[in-house]
């Protein structure tokens, strides 16, 4: 196997050419999108049909980075700038110290279809005329899961995931009232999945109070509603500081834009214990 030279994003406050600030909201996403997401979708993904701009920049920042095999501040600037304007609450000033990463995603999520975006079939029937219809739920899994994950979890990873789900695209079935026919009411008679090639999953805090309880467990591979995802990334939110971590053939690394050096780990438990345990979103840096 030939060894190549890997290259990953230098934090801001380390570029002694530019004044950037603070930047590992930034450069986590990047790793991130880089490693799980360009590298799986290259060759099935038209890009001329992205109609969303974040996913279109970040993806045209990962061809050059896939040709030149560097990182470089200006390419950064093209996804850091447009988060900056686009979510002035979580990036603006440019560079500050407490950047929300979770907003990127979510926006990366919008009209992204199924690669990012799983639907819910959900049939409905009408309890006194029994007129039949059938609703499509979208769930950018960012935002559907944000709220409600951390109750629902209750130990059980996949479960607490379908449970989620379940419970979002039931209660947005349930806005849909009235019969078309008769404007009576109508009941859910059947919900089907159709999951998206990528799931983001945010857990964790909601906020510095908020701690999932019981500590779950992230397995590497897990199924949901049939289909079976392996963990391809994540962002590890230690007290501070957005680190990501990207699967490597066998092994997964971990891209501290604030170190030289990338770590290897075999085993994403291994990765975790690697680090402490101590979740926070207050600052990054
Ligand atoms: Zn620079
Ligand atoms: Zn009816």
């Amino acid at each position: 196997m030939s060894k190549i030279s890997l290259s990953h994003f230098v934090n801001g406050l380390k570029c002694r050419v530019h004044n950037h600030g603070a930047s590992c909201a930034v450069d986590t996403l990047l790793e991130i999108f880089y490693y799980a997401i360009y590298r799986n979708a290259r060759g099935k993904l038209n890009p001329s049909h992205i109609s969303n701009e974040l996913f279109a920049c970040l993806w045209d920042v990962s061809t050059q980075r896939g040709i030149t095999q560097k990182c470089t501040c200006e390419m950064r600037d093209i996804v850091w700038n447009y988060l900056v304007h686009q979510l002035p609450n979580a990036f603006y000033p440019k560079g500050r110290n407490d950047a929300e990463i979770v907003q990127a995603f979510d926006l990366l999520g919008k009209r992204m279809n199924h690669l990012l975006i799983s639907h819910c079939d959900v049939s409905l029937q009408c309890g006194t005329c029994f007129h039949r219809s059938q609703i499509s739920i979208e769930s950018n899994s960012v935002v559907t899961y944000y709220q409600s994950l951390n109750e629902n979890v209750k130990g059980d990873f996949e479960k607490g995931i379908e449970a989620t789900m379940f419970k979002h695209a039931f209660n947005q079935a349930n806005t849909q009232k009235a019969c078309m026919q008769c404007q009576r009411d109508v009941f859910v008679t059947k919900m089907a999945y159709k999951m998206a090639d990528i799931v983001i999953i945010p857990m964790g805090l909601l906020d510095a109070q908020n701690m999932m309880t019981p500590p779950v467990c992230v397995k590497e591979d897990i199924t949901l509603y049939g289909n079976r995802y392996h963990l391809e990334a994540g962002v590890l939110a230690d007290p501070g500081h957005f680190v990501a971590f990207v699967a490597d053939n066998t092994s997964y690394m971990v891209l501290d834009d604030m170190q030289d050096n990338i770590s290897h780990y075999a085993t994403f438990s291994g990765l975790v214990s690697g680090k402490p345990n101590d979740f926070s979103r207050e600052k990054t840096w």
